[in-house]
């Protein structure tokens, strides 16, 4: 009998008195106890009615048993589905539906919210709690604690991850075994993690980032992670000492920075730190180089992918880009016009190729269609080029792309000016329909606090900076930015908001 992901994750660490999860109240879980664990869960849902090929959607707060859970559904061929905390259940009615969930595990809080939804569906319900109380707890004591893994293939999914839905609704990207294995492998050897690595996880575990980057690579090494429930300043503080990587969004970074107990001294023990999920600023990675020594690894992917390219482990690590195509991964720089390949140092479409590549949008084949070609390669919807040197560097997404007056203008070129004027925190610039350029630019500016930033002077700055056909046609107060709950600006939805501003 074999199960790929399961075997090379999680059964091979079985009997190991190793440790897996260090956690903040002082406890230790080890790799043997983890495995007894989610043994136990595998019963439970077995029970429950779950067969190979079934969803099951958890939506709960980070913990050694949520993690558990995971590993559970591996070795049961159950197909994963984590969902964001932060949804509410009108947002959750979608992923149910969608995904066709035959169990649903919630936080005992959110139950009641959740009963008649799961009704309706005819999806079961289960609770588990951050403190490891809940239905699904209750029954674990009677369960044995060794199950026969289910044999599973590699083209099998292994999980429906939905993206983040930072461009319009989210789809559900259906991942193989073979998607997380070859990236958990390939990122293992190409950021040289070993069975001695601890790693400081403070990323949430229902996206892609904390839990098929961080964990899956972790698992793949045999090492150990602090495992903290959140991203909390003190904690990480208080792990890095006992840590030797961490892996963060580019927030993780700058709070660092503005703490002035973050040293040289504390980051002593670290060999990497690693970026990802969004841009990390060229200042942020000149700025942690002076505090620490270290220079920040940025890589980049996505749901559907997992990651894509890197920065190298050994070798020069360029503020700005995100390295280069992974060791098994394709990546090209394409015209979305044509879907021609451009040359070196042409802005396009990012495409990509390899075992990473997802098999395809759960119930939308039109959209999948669209994105994913018949050759293998995905169309990201991100914008970039290569290099002379061969670094991958991202632009912005296709979507936001501003198309005025025939000229293709990238949004970030305009707020990188706008956000380095006075009393300015950020701002985001927009494309609104123009009824002689097609588009026009528009830009969104949030004051830093107490302070009143003078337009007049801002739009003189970027007229100074920006060839004319850049300059923002307008520029307007905003008190915030609208964001999703993985902290992505929904452009999508300024561009609703302002689409009569020149009609
Ligand atoms: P949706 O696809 O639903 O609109 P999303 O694309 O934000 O949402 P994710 O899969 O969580 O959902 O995010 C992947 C995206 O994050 C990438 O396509 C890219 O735009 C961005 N991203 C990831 N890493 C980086 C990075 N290092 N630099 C810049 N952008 C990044
Ligand atoms: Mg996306």
């Amino acid at each position: 009998m074999a199960n790929p992901l399961f075997d090379h994750l999680f059964g091979r660490h079985a009997g190991k008195t190793t440790p897996f999860l260090h956690l903040p109240d002082g406890r230790t879980v080890t790799h043997d106890a983890f495995l007894k664990q989610a043994a136990r869960l595998a019963h439970v849902l077995s029970d429950r009615g779950l067969r190979p090929g079934d969803r099951l959607a958890v939506q709960v707060e980070k913990s050694p048993e949520a993690l558990a859970l995971y590993a559970a559904c591996m070795q049961a061929g159950i197909v994963f589905l984590p969902l964001n905390t932060g949804y509410t259940v009108e947002e959750l009615a979608y992923f149910i539906e969608n995904s066709g969930a035959a169990l649903v595990v919630c936080d005992g809080a959110g139950a009641a919210g959740l009963a008649p939804l799961c009704e309706r569906l005819g999806a079961g319900l289960e609770t588990l709690n951050a403190d490891d109380t809940g239905t699904l707890i209750g029954r674990l004591s009677e369960m044995p604690d060794s199950f026969d893994t289910v044999e599973r293939a590699e083209e099998d999914l292994a999980a429906l991850l939905y993206t983040s839905g930072t461009t319009g609704r989210s789809k559900g990207a259906m991942l193989t075994q073979r998607n997380l294995l070859s990236n958990a492998e390939t990122l293992v050897e190409y950021w040289r993690f070993t069975a001695d690595d601890v790693l400081l996880h403070a990323l949430p575990i229902f996206h892609t980032h904390g839990l098929f980057v961080a964990t899956n690579v972790t698992l793949a090494a045999g090492g150990a992670m602090i495992f903290l429930p959140k991203f909390d300043l003190d904690a990480i503080l208080d792990g890095m000492p006992k840590a030797t990587a961490m892996m963060g969004v580019p927030t993780f970074y700058t709070r660092l920075l503005g703490d002035p107990r973050f040293t040289r001294d504390l980051a002593r023990h670290m060999r990497l730190f690693i970026s990802g999920s969004a841009p990390l600023l060229a200042d942020t990675h000149r700025e942690f180089e002076a505090r620490t020594g270290h220079r920040i690894l940025e890589r980049y992917g996505m749901t559907e992918t997992n990651m894509n390219t890197s920065n190298p482990y050994e070798g020069e690590r360029r503020a700005g880009t995100v390295g280069f195509p992974l060791p098994g991964v394709e990546v090209k720089i394409t015209d979305p016009a044509t879907g021609r390949t451009l040359p070196p140092g042409e802005v396009g479409q990012i495409e990509v190729r390899g075992p990473n590549v997802f098999k395809g949008y759960w119930n939308m084949p039109e959209k999948t269609r669209e994105e994913l070609r018949e050759n293998g390669f995905f169309i990201t919807g991100d914008l970039g080029l290569i290099d002379d040197r061969g670094y991958v560097q991202i632009v912005g997404r296709n979507k936001d792309l501003i198309i005025s007056g025939g000229y293709n203008i990238y949004p970030k070129e305009i707020e990188l000016v706008l956000d380095a004027q006075p009393g300015v925190l950020e701002s985001a610039v927009i494309g609104v329909p123009h009824a002689d350029f097609g588009e026009t630019v528009l830009g969104l500016i949030v004051p830093r606090p107490g302070e009143t930033p003078d337009l007049d002077a801002i739009a003189e700055a970027a007229r100074a900076s920006l060839a004319r056909f850049k300059h923002p046609r307008k520029l307007i107060v905003v008190d915030a930015l609208p964001r999703n709950t993985m902290g992505k600006v929904q452009k999508n939805l300024l561009r609703e908001a302002y689409a009569d501003s020149f009609a």
